[in-house]
């Protein structure tokens, strides 16, 4: 028996995009929900992103338009729609670092791309920019290639982890460790800080990204199962603040189905911007030592922006695994994924960009388990979990 005992309705244990969405939306639908996290708010998967609220453009440049860009197509309106404040979370406070993307490509394309991102499915997505209208770093006249603008917004991450929290930040709660308490079908409660309060809930859902794993492991749940998939992104920045990079936000075409690179730009602190580098070279960086991928990520820059010197640049790498469900041969997963196993409901949004399409799966599932909501006394005794500082932040110190 625990010191002191508490009910809720949902029990979410993970804040970080998935948990804080569906979080917001169920204590705004009236119900009680509890959202546990065991470090930092968005420190894992969420604060590493690049903020790309994707449209589908990128899963497309194979020429076909896949399911991924299909079930994807739809976010960057909904986004904006909570962006203007008529969404289903409220996220006028939001910061939008960019309203677009450039997708960019240092040879003129082959005319079979041309017409296919000309098509009546891709003509809304994405529109080729005219050379009067091109940013300063692509005015160069040794920029001979083309250039795209897609419709999806970059967005400062911190600022989303602030305008999900702030209305329920009293039910986020900072914990150490849980202890589950089930009966033979059902998980009826659980304990945390070794024993030190209980919370009882009707529903659990799991939203805690790679931690999801151990999380089943517990509660012996033996399906849905995770996969990860490594990245080793690249940053950097000029060493001379005065001399700071420009702000892009782009992906780098090649001849191949991924962009070689993305990247996106991010203020520091002292006001100097950070390239953010992910893309095939976070994917190939993989294992590779801090020194072998700079010199890699610094021939990439002079091979996709020849004609841009860039200043004397600091460098820094992050390892981070992007945590889904598994899939055949490590694929990545096309869409949204909650399953559910009696009251625990195992979820992945496998995007950032796919928050809300996760809450409406999830809120779906809690409807058909015949949620009720009640009234509960508020939490006390547990402090609430703080946001995370963001990567520029920890890494150029
Ligand atoms: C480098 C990178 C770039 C990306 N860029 C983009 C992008 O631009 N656009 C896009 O749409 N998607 C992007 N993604 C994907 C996107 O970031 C993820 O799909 C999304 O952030 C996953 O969110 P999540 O809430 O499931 O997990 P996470 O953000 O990983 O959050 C899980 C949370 O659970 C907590 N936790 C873990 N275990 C426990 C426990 N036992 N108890 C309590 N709390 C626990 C963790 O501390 C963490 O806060 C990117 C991913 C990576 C890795």
């Amino acid at each position: 028996m625990a010191q002191k005992n508490f009910t809720t309705d949902v029990v979410i244990i993970g804040a970080g995009i998935a948990g804080l969405w569906l979080h917001n939306r169920l204590n705004q639908m009236g119900f009680h929900a509890l959202l546990l996290e065991n470090k930092t708010i968005g420190n894992a998967q969420t604060l590493s992103s690049q903020g790309i609220i994707h449209g589908g453009a990128k899963y497309a440049l194979n020429g076909i338009l896949s399911k991924a860009s299909h079930a994807i197509g739809d976010m960057p309106a909904r986004w904006q729609a909570c962006l203007a404040g008529k969404g289903d979370v409220d996220l006028t406070q939001v910061k939008v670092l960019a309203d677009h993307q450039l997708m960019w490509s240092k040879q003129q394309l082959s005319s079979k791309m041309v017409s296919f991102f000309a098509s009546k499915a891709l003509s809304s997505r994405m529109q080729n920019v005219a050379k009067l209208d091109q940013p300063a770093l692509f005015q160069d006249p040794k920029f001979k290639g083309a250039l795209y603008r897609l419709e999806e917004p970059v967005l400062d991450i911190t600022t989303v982890l602030n305008a999900l929290a702030k209305p329920w930040q009293n039910r986020i709660l900072k914990i150490d460790n849980i202890t589950w308490q089930k009966s033979d079908h059902q998980v009826l409660s659980l304990l945390v800080n070794n024993g030190e309060l209980g919370i009882k809930a009707q529903q659990f859902v799991l939203t805690a990204g790679e931690g999801n794993q151990a999380l089943l492991d517990e509660l012996a749940i033996k399906k849905p199962v995770m996969q990860r998939r490594p990245l080793q992104m690249v940053m950097c920045k000029a060493r001379d603040p005065a001399h700071s990079l420009p702000a892009i936000y782009a992906h780098s075409l090649g001849s191949g189905s991924k962009p070689i690179a993305t990247i996106t730009s991010h203020l520091t602190d002292d006001g100097n911007i950070v390239w953010y580098i992910g893309g095939n070279i976070a994917e190939n960086g993989v294992g590779k030592s801090f020194d072998q991928l700079t010199v890699e990520a610094e021939q990439l820059l002079h091979d996709i922006l020849p004609w841009y010197e860039h200043p004397e640049l600091e460098w820094a790498t992050h390892d981070i695994n992007r945590a889904e469900p598994k899939q055949s041969a490590l694929s990545r997963p096309d869409t949204a994924f909650v399953e559910s196993k009696d009251n625990v409901h195992i979820a992945w949004p496998t995007k950032l960009a796919l928050a809300p399409d996760l809450a409406d799966n999830i809120i779906e599932k809690l409807k058909g388990s015949s949620l009720m909501a009640g009234k509960h006394e508020e939490v006390t005794g547990l402090p609430t979990a703080t946001i995370s500082p963001t990567l520029w932040d920890s890494k150029f110190k």
